[in-house]
């Protein structure tokens, strides 16, 4: 039996992965307690964990600083983090001397929780619930201009703000050493090995335990008609514009609709709906996913798992970068179609490309069956409990780091031998020229160098654990 600390930010998409995984540490005989949110009270209490309410340290925010959460800027949700962490530092300093937990479990944008855990040097295990990000998955990232500026701009603002955490014993290098998913940390991501990008590039540390989900029902998809269900999640739902749309679209064609549209929406902006569609602020996705048959989705990266382990194929509407990330890898293998043309017609376009094409519902039947042999909740129960882990795997990341040093230091010998070859054959006043060209080429030629090696290494960490 051991004493596990819980932290989550108070977001749904964030905590709700963490929740059968606290479950199950709390049927293995753990001593669990849930430092979270009011609005998760309730959900973290069926689990049987101790929930432990933060909301007394939530900084009061301006509309802007609101506004700019609303938007998802990182800055602004850095800086809140860091200021939420100050806020907490007395309380959870009493907590960790009187609790004493020997594995802290905490959502990975979740400050409070990984800054106390290297304070007081417990085993820590992440809670990734995007897909893991490092320099390979991260190219699946498209950025938007504005997420980019936020980021670029935002990264002195953040710097600044980590300062005034030092004096309480928090000691970080950078925002990047805070955020990104590394090599060395435990870490649970809430997908399958096959689903992530990228994944041979992550060392033993991670466990690919597949969506952690409550209902372990099988998809039931016989009906009289094709079931669409439509969300934008829970955070920038507020879109009757795109709603208005799906409705337009999808009105006089053969189908039921099911919309959720969030807690922020007054629905009668929509207007009467038609007798096929109906709309909710909230909904039992899951439920709702297992009789689904096209799943229009903001793909977010929990909406999108549940699809797939609902076995439900999407039509791919993403909103940021890192749900750009998502989108992409479900057309990768064939679960869903992009929406490139959101008027009604292209809406309508894109669910009748699902309807009418068994391949998608099959590709996501594929998916569904891979989810499941995942290690699962009791997997990442197990993994928390265990922790801390080590890793004799290769680790493809430091190898390749390791050796681009020395392809660098060949390219530039041969560079120079060229260059000296050259200033004889046609004149040194030229040789300036072939300098610049070499100094140019020198990056792409190590990357294209290192894709390979990439492989290789892919290759053999494949072969040695099948
Ligand atoms: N969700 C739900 N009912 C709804 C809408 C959303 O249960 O009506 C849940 C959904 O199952 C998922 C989470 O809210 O677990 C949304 O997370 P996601 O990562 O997809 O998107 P976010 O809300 O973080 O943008």
């Amino acid at each position: 039996m051991k004493k596990i600390a819980l932290f989550s930010i108070p977001a749904h998409g964030h905590t709700n992965p963490m929740l059968p995984v606290a479950k199950e540490l709390v049927e293995r005989g753990n001593k669990v307690r849930f430092y979270s949110f009011n609005e998760f009270e309730q959900k973290i209490n069926n689990t049987g964990a101790v929930f432990v309410s933060c909301d007394s340290f939530l900084p009061e925010l301006t509309s802007e600083e609101e506004q700019k959460i609303k938007n998802i800027s990182l800055t602004e949700m850095s800086i809140q983090d860091i200021r939420i962490t100050l806020a907490m530092n007395d309380f959870l300093e009493k907590e960790f001397k009187e609790f004493k937990p020997d594995v802290v479990y905490t959502d990975s944008v979740c400050f409070w929780g990984k800054l106390n855990a290297w304070k007081y040097n417990v085993p820590m295990v992440v809670s990734t619930s995007t897909f893991a990000f490092n320099e390979f998955s991260s190219k699946y990232r498209k950025l938007k201009p504005a997420e980019l500026a936020d980021m670029i701009f935002g990264l002195p603002k953040i710097s600044k703000e980590l300062k005034t955490l030092e004096p309480y014993g928090y000691h970080v290098k950078n925002t990047l050493s805070l955020v990104q998913n590394d090599n060395s940390t435990d870490s649970i991501v809430y997908t399958s090995e096959n689903f992530q990008p990228c994944s041979e590039s992550f060392s033993d540390h991670y466990l690919f335990a597949g969506p952690s989900v409550f209902s372990k029902v099988m998809p039931l998809k016989k009906k009289d008609r094709p079931l669409v269900y439509i969300s934008m999640g829970t955070v920038i739902n507020e879109r009757p514009d795109f709603y208005s749309k799906c409705i337009e679209a999808l009105k006089a064609l053969n189908v039921d609709v099911i919309i959720s549209y969030g807690k922020f929406m007054d629905i009668s902006i929509l207007g009467t709906l038609p007798e096929n569609v109906k709309a909710y602020p909230y909904v039992d996705q899951l439920d709702v996913l297992s009789k689904t048959d096209v799943f229009i989705t903001h793909c977010g990266m929990n909406s999108v798992s549940e699809s797939l382990y609902m076995a439900a194929p999407m039509v791919l509407y993403p909103q940021t970068g890192e749900q750009y990330a998502v989108a992409r890898r479900v057309t990768e293998i064939n679960a869903g179609t992009m929406l490139n043309d959101d008027s009604a017609e292209g809406i309508r376009n894109a669910v009748q490309e699902i309807l009418n094409n068994n391949s998608y519902s099959e590709a996501a039947m594929k998916c569904c069956e891979d989810f499941r042999s995942c290690p699962g909740t009791k997997g990442a129960a197990e993994f928390i409990e265990n922790a801390p882990h080590t890793s004799d795997g290769i680790d493809i990341i430091s190898e390749l780091h390791k050796s681009r040093g020395k392809l660098m230091l060949c390219y530039w010998l041969i560079a120079i031998a060229v260059l000296v070859a050259a200033g004889f054959l046609i004149g040194w006043s030229y040789v300036w020229i072939v300098g610049v060209a070499a100094g140019v080429l020198s990056t792409p030629i190590v990357n294209v160098i290192q894709d390979k090696q990439y492989e290789k290494l892919a290759e053999k960490k494949r072969k040695l654990k099948s």
